[in-house]
């Protein structure tokens, strides 16, 4: 029999307020920062401190939950969720239970050609935890991330494999990042994954007992312990045995998932609803307010892209995976409609980012922000090719060049002399002299062997140093041979 992958994703995202979600100590990288400098009674858990809820996070949380196509709950409740940690210092995470702020939404991937929507369950907000450090044999905790506001967002159980987990996890950071509500620094654990994976025959749309692999805090964990869960359950119910409910981890240096613990029930964690906190009502005033304030999001983004500049649906897509390197676009776009001389196309300036500027980010590791060349240099750059300056070739060095020292094209192309040589008279003279330079090689030619007539062309492509017109180099090579070959029938 064959069997299917049915998968569920909790997603825990950081909300990168100026403060923490119940007091008013700062949101700091929490990575760089100087331990438990960030605190106060009521983050590390005081008897007697009161929290208060940051209305900035519940509108961060708001726009997470509407660009997720949810319905925005008016009245949430938060609710205590106890259990014991070392970093919790209260005894219990102030969490939101049967009253979340955003519940049925879904979220659009794409995999292959193959669109689909994964169904939101909920989003709710809660505090994060503190940080335990375990260094020469003893355990430390820090507490700046204690209270730092986190939002969970449950899928349904909605995603079949792992490219479909990859994508679901790559978009949903690209809308954290495009709504400015969390840097997606994965490195930094701003984001992290708990995976529910459960398997069921192809065919079945019955649920199956799952599992729960928690911490999982990149992307690569996230789908190696997936891809592992998958392989052993199918393996396990293939022999005929039954997977038991569980809670798992993922051992990272043997690469497999080691259970935990029997699977936690809401009863254990004696919910119930947070005293020191009036419900929260949210007017759909605010709801419409929110909503109107939301950035253009990447499905929209490429809709446009594809309808104003005539980009496929795939180039698009690419481009507006990352807000910076969309508007980077849209700047160049602008630069090269006004500006001196031609318009340069759309099309045109979408390969030169997605194929050349991209290959230069992928060999440096450095994302867009890092990048010296402008828009408007780069657009300057086009011109120089389609003014027919420099070939396609050179350019690719300039932009190289540009992209090491930030320095402007023309600057670039006139230090080393690189001017596409156009001029018909020069080009055929350095045509021949290659001729006289090779006499070997041109009785070769003229003998028949037709294949040296490119080696010919290299030689003259080297000779300028590769800045000769490509195609009038070709018409004045043809032109000098058949004419040697024309005196020799004579
Ligand atoms: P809990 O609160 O106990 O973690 P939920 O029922 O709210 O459980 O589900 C949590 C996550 O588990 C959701 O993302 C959901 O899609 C997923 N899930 C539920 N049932 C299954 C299943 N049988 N297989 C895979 N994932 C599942
Ligand atoms: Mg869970
Ligand atoms: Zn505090």
């Amino acid at each position: 029999m064959d069997y299917e992958a049915v998968i569920g994703l909790e997603v825990h995202a950081e909300l990168q307020t100026q403060s923490k979600m119940f007091c008013g100590c700062a949101v700091v990288d929490s990575t760089q920062a100087e331990p438990n400098r960030y605190v106060c009674p009521v983050c590390t858990g005081m008897p007697g401190s009161l929290p208060v809820i940051n209305r900035r996070a519940v509108e961060y949380g708001m726009m997470v939950g509407l660009a997720l196509h949810c319905e925005i709950a008016p009245v949430n409740v938060f609710s205590r969720k106890s259990y014991f940690y070392p970093d919790l210092p209260k005894g219990y995470q102030i969490s939101q239970y049967d009253l979340p702020l955003a519940i049925n939404g879904w979220l659009t991937i794409e995999v292959g050609d193959v669109e689909k929507r994964v169904g939101i369950r909920r989003v709710h907000l809660e505090e994060d935890t503190g940080k335990l450090i375990h260094r020469d044999g003893v355990s430390l905790v820090d507490f700046n991330r204690s209270g730092v506001p986190l939002l969970e967002i449950v899928s349904e159980p909605d995603l079949h494999s792992l490219n479909e987990v990859r994508a679901y996890a790559t978009r949903l950071r690209s809308i954290l990042r495009y709504l400015g509500v969390n840097s997606g620094d994965m490195e930094k654990g701003v984001i992290r994954f708990e995976a529910n994976v459960s398997v069921r025959p192809v065919g079945s749309t019955e649920l199956f007992t799952r599992t729960e692999i928690k911490n999982l805090n990149s992307f690569r964990a996230l789908l190696r312990a997936t891809e592992y869960e998958i392989a052993r359950q199918t393996a396990l119910v293939a022999a005929g045995a039954r997977i038991m409910q569980q809670t798992m981890g993922w051992d990272e240096v043997r690469g497999v998932t080691v259970p935990q613990r029997g699977k936690e029930y809401a009863e254990d964690y004696r919910y119930f609803p947070e005293p020191d906190l009036p419900p929260l009502e949210i007017s759909r005033e605010w709801v419409a307010e929110v909503a109107a304030g939301l950035p253009e999001l990447p499905d929209a983004k490429r809709d446009r892209f594809v309808r104003d500049y005539g980009l496929s649906r795939y180039d698009a897509g690419i481009l507006v995976a990352e807000r910076a390197v969309a508007d980077y676009y849209e700047q160049a776009v602008r630069v090269g409609a006004t500006g001196a001389g031609r318009m340069i196309s759309p099309k045109t300036i979408a390969n030169w980012i997605t194929g050349e500027l991209f290959r230069l980010m992928r060999e440096t590791d450095g994302d867009i922000s890092a990048v010296k060349v402008s828009p408007a240099q780069l657009v300057d750059l086009i011109r120089l090719v389609e003014a027919g300056t420099i070939n396609a070739n050179t350019a690719k060095e300039v932009l190289e060049e540009m992209f090491k020292t930030g320095r402007p094209a023309d600057a670039i192309v006139a230090e080393r002399g690189l001017a596409q040589i156009s001029a018909a008279d020069v080009l055929a003279q350095v045509v021949a002299q290659v001729l006289a330079d090779n006499p070997q090689e041109v009785q070769a030619y003229l003998n028949g062997k037709q294949t040296v007539a490119r080696w010919l062309m290299g030689q003259v492509m080297r000779a300028t140093q590769g800045t000769a017109n490509p195609m009038l180099a070709q018409r004045l090579l043809d032109e000098q041979l058949a004419q040697l070959a024309g005196k020799r029938d004579v």
